[in-house]
């Protein structure tokens, strides 16, 4: 199923299903028991939010062979860890803001996993009972600061830096084989497939939960392969995962 954020024309903000072009509502949170109201929308008619709002966003750097490659580094022994804040977490057809302190804003397509319930030390072999589903994520970069800083907050840290959606799709099995790509302005840009990942899925969940807890809602961004490069002011962008959607956001200045 395809679980959406909206808001309605009144303002008003739900959470439903979305099946063709029309979201029924749910009452409850997604996370627990819940119903699928007969209460019904045109998707036409209703702004999507990010489909998630969570605690945190822990993200995965040089998780591909080839982008760790293009960035002149070895794919890390362990799961490179990092954070973006609550704050940077913006839905589909938002604008994502060029900041005035960077000068080279990236784009960076990834498979975004969505936790379902509570992960502490979670096993191996249990690590993707957790999952909720999975979303699509951009991995806004100022490649400048990632350079100039030492670590990676204010980089990849900015107000509407994390744009995910369009919807949480919970009915992908193949999560280690799926197409990504990404395209700028219609012109595809990266282009590769999740079992190019060097820590797959179920690997990031055990990692993670072993160092802090994983609450529902939170989201993984598992990494982004090669082909990164810089976008401006009025760019579209295109975030493509196999058996999920599109995600699609404008450049703007503030
Ligand atoms: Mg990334």
């Amino acid at each position: 199923m395809k679980y959406v954020r909206f808001e309605t024309k009144t303002g008003a903000k739900k959470h439903g299903v979305l099946k063709d072009d029309k979201i029924k509502v749910v009452e409850g949170s997604i996370f627990e028991d819940h119903k699928i109201t007969d209460e019904a929308y045109s998707i036409h008619t209703v702004r999507l939010l990010a489909p998630v709002e969570p605690s945190k966003v822990l993200c995965i750097g040089l998780n591909y062979v080839d982008h760790a490659k293009e960035f002149g580094k070895p794919v890390p022994d362990e799961p490179l860890l990092f954070l973006k804040p609550s704050t940077s977490v913006i839905g589909p057809e938002d604008n994502v803001i060029y900041p005035p302190q960077t000068k080279n804003l990236h784009y960076e397509v990834e498979l975004a996993i969505v936790i379902g319930r509570v992960a502490k030390n979670v096993k191996h072999s249990e690590a993707l009972g957790y999952v909720f589903g999975y979303t699509v994520a951009n991995d806004i970069t100022a490649r400048d600061l990632q350079s100039t800083d030492s670590q990676w907050s204010r980089a990849k840290g900015f107000d509407t830096f994390c744009p995910l959606g369009p919807w949480i799709e919970t009915e992908v099995k193949n999560q280690d084989n799926l197409d990504i790509k990404l395209f700028l302005n219609g012109e595809e840009r990266q282009n590769s497939n999740t079992n190019n990942l060097a820590f797959k899925c179920a690997d990031l969940i055990e990692y993670l939960s072993g160092i802090m807890t994983l609450l529902p809602g939170d989201v993984i961004l598992t990494g982004t392969p090669g082909g990164i490069g810089s976008m401006q002011p009025g760019d579209k962008v295109e975030a493509y995962v196999e058996k999920i959607g599109t995600l699609t956001n404008t450049i703007a200045l503030p």
